[in-house]
């Protein structure tokens, strides 16, 4: 008998009592590889001593302040921190308790800022097919997910989507990266066109794909059209790097490898690494300067946003990672993943693509690889995928999605940072395994 309205009412979980590197335990004494670090969180693996020593010092210093009354100096030198390694030309930061507060404030962040500018008449907001942005309100307004979105919709903002940039569904047969990518960016100049180009706010989208679609990564070039067509229009790129940002790609920040900078980016999952609850939003001088230089103030706010805890958390992990050098270890056991992924699955007739960057890898899964029909959902393959895995010890991401009507079935992995060859090895052998009993 539970109390808790769990996400799933119905589920029977294990209880989770404890963790260790990249494993969990429960209270059988059973454990689990954490290869989806829960969903893409748990970046240093559970039980970090310089973590737990970090919220332990930051403890007995002062646990909470409210950010009406003080700024702290955990909370400061996190946004230094942060500022520090962010893309060109974001140097503020907005503290906040997770992604969806992170997308949540970064969409009226965009708003206030065309008010600010005398520009209130933007008000539209475009986002893209079959996303996840968060689950509250505004930020499930911003995404493309109906199975999310459908029973809510009455209460929802109204927002526009184009599709997303996914090859492997989307990209036509002999159709090269280079006509894809301006095909693909070139709905969002259409679909500004059609709202009129001074009425759009932002155009808002996951740099790397995660939950929805399974690490689908953009083609090469995709993001540059993107950046160039926000700015001929004066439209506000956002991107969401709630789940594939703060090195979970191999470079901090996944934009980099677009060679891009947004306007604003949302940051969250792997910032606090699990640890604590935090999320932020780094935004441009530009957008500041009109809040500093306008009204002064951010019509938003939330009681726990930069919480010291939270920040302790955040720099904390941050400061692991840079020491530790394990950027580098993402991108050498990201590379090892895909491989050993690729030889396991190799001919398998339902396994459609393997894709990712770093340590976000998918694995999309087809009824018939040929002709990439995807499984009837009543099969409902990610709950038996999640339940094999789990039978097996092993953690991951499985998920089921629809984009205009054809569904998508995939498991998605991102492994702790400190994952070494052995743990992939173990991970894609028990994956192997329960993908082989669920199909
Ligand atoms: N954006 C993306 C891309 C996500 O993957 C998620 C969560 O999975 C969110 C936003 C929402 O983050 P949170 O669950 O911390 O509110």
């Amino acid at each position: 008998m539970t109390h808790i309205l769990h996400r799933s009412a119905n589920a029977v979980m294990p209880v989770a009592v404890g963790g260790k590197g990249i494993e969990l335990f429960d209270r059988n004494g059973k454990s689990y590889l954490d290869a989806s670090g829960g969903a893409a969180v748990s970046c240093l693996g559970h039980g970090h001593p310089d973590v737990l020593a970090a919220l332990h010092r930051q403890l007995d210093t002062l646990a909470y302040a409210h950010t009406g009354f003080f700024t702290t100096e955990i909370a400061e030198r996190l946004a230094d921190r942060l500022v520090e390694d962010a893309p060109p030309g974001l140097d503020h930061v907005y503290l906040v308790s997770g992604g969806s507060e992170a997308i949540e404030a970064a969409l009226k962040m965009a708003r206030q800022y065309f008010v600010e500018k005398g520009e209130s008449q933007r008000r539209h907001i475009i986002a893209r097919r079959q996303s996840y942005h968060g689950n509250t309100l505004g930020a499930l307004a911003a995404g493309g997910n109906e199975w999310r979105r459908a029973q809510f919709r009455p209460l929802l903002i109204e927002t526009h989507h184009i599709d997303p940039c996914y090859a492997y569904r989307q990209q036509e047969a002999g159709e090269s990266d280079a006509t894809y990518a301006a095909r693909a960016a070139q709905a969002l100049e259409d679909k500004i066109l059609e709202l009129g180009s001074d009425q759009v706010i932002a155009f808002v989208a996951e740099t790397v794909v995660g939950a929805t679609l399974g690490a689908v990564p953009p083609v090469a070039d995709y993001f540059k059209r993107i950046r160039a067509i926000c700015d001929r229009y004066g439209v506000l790129l956002i991107l969401d790097e709630v789940m594939c940002g703060m090195g979970r790609t191999g470079t901090l920040h996944a934009c980099e490898q677009d060679g891009i900078a947004p306007d604003l980016i949302a940051i969250a999952k792997g910032l606090g690494g699990g640890y604590q609850p935090v999320g932020a939003v780094l935004l441009s001088k530009q957008i500041y300067d009109a809040f500093s230089g306008g009204s002064g103030f951010f019509q938003h706010g939330h009681t726990y946003m930069g919480h010291p805890m939270a920040a302790a958390a955040g720099l904390a992990v941050q400061e692991v990672i840079r020491r530790d050098g394990l950027l580098a270890n993402v991108v050498a056991m990201g590379g090892h993943l895909q491989r050993r992924l690729e030889e396991r699955f190799a001919n398998h007739h339902h396994v459609g693509d393997i894709r990712g960057r770093g340590l976000f890898r998918g694995v999309e899964l087809v009824s018939d690889g040929d002709t990439k029909q995807p499984f009837a959902p009543e099969l409902k393959l990610n709950a038996l995928i999640k339940r094999e895995a789990m039978a097996r010890g092993l953690m991951v991401y499985p998920m089921g999605g629809t984009i205009d009507g054809v569904r998508g079935d995939h498991v998605l992995l991102a492994p702790p940072f400190i994952v070494n060859r052995e743990q992939v090895d173990m991970i894609v052998e028990r994956l192997g395994d329960a993908v082989d009993a669920a199909v």
